[in-house]
């Protein structure tokens, strides 16, 4: 179910808005969250039967200190990353693949570690990775970086705390823990990018974890349009300027469809 600002408002009357506002616009930005990857089969962090429900991640500080910590971290690992690495884009990615192909969108930022945008035809160097990726770790004494699948194998094959195989530091997966600040890289392209959208689509994120949740709020101070789609109402809903209740892979296709 959609709805909009305005009572009256269909659900199709908004999504025609949207492809609206998509068609004006040359730079589009696209910001999600977990909710653009539920449709995939990943559940997002604070819904019904998200990942806090099961086990909440660690903190820096408890994963460096903690060997014990570290030991849950890793059996964790090993049981979830085989489900993550086999799961495939959805219509909500291909969508944004799309927008891309049409060169309307200037660049996904995204919440998620779970490699999709990419996955589903989005450029590498087109999709900001907040929260780094699931599918790299890396060294924290030397910067050596391994892929998700080779750690696999090698805990697959009986290791219970992957070390680093240069110089037996300490290793750990390439995303943000809780007490980490974002890559400062990653967050001033964010921020550069939503200062500079003529529209910031807000997909599936629930727009409570900060700094990404103060993005939308800098491209429509800049000027700029914003447009959320999400299952749920989030905190910053009053900035759109079109506001969809719904589902983000039915929706996107839909917007796609209008457009070509
Ligand atoms: P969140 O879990 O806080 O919010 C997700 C939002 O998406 C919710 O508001 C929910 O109502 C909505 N939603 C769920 N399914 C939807 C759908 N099909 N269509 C439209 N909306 C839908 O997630 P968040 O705001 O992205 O932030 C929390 C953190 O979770 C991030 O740091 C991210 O790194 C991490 N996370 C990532 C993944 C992933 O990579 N896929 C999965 C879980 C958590």
């Amino acid at each position: 179910m959609s709805r909009g600002s305005d009572a009256g408002t269909t659900d199709s009357d908004l999504v025609e808005l949207l492809a609206q506002k998509i068609i004006k616009s040359r730079r589009i930005v696209a910001f999600t969250g977990a909710g653009i990857s539920t449709e995939s089969g990943i559940p997002d962090y604070r819904g019904p039967g998200g990942v806090w429900e099961r086990q909440a991640p660690p903190t820096i500080g408890d994963y460096l200190e903690n060997p014990e910590t570290r030991r849950i971290f890793w059996a964790a690992r090993k049981e979830r990353y085989p489900g993550l690495a086999s799961r495939k884009p959805n219509q909500g990615h291909y969508a944004l693949a799309h927008l891309e192909r049409m060169g309307k969108l200037d660049v996904v930022i995204t919440q998620n570690i779970d490699g999709l945008h990419q996955a589903a035809g989005n450029a590498a160097d087109h999709v900001i990775e907040l929260h780094g990726s699931a599918h790299h770790v890396r060294c924290l004494t030397c910067g050596t970086v391994y892929s998700g699948a080779d750690i696999q194998a090698r805990q697959e094959a009986g290791e219970v705390e992957p070390d680093c195989l240069v110089c037996g530091g300490i290793l750990r997966t390439a995303t943000v823990l809780f007490g980490e600040p974002l890559p400062r890289e990653a967050l001033d392209r964010a921020i550069a990018a939503s200062r500079a959208a003529e529209l910031m689509l807000v997909i599936g994120s629930s727009l409570v974890v900060n700094p990404a949740a103060r993005l939308p709020g800098m491209t429509k101070k800049a000027g700029g349009a914003v447009a959320i789609l999400n299952r749920t109402a989030t905190p910053h809903d009053n900035l759109a300027d079109v506001h969809i209740i719904g589902e983000a892979g039915p929706t996107l296709s839909r917007v796609i469809e209008l457009i070509s």
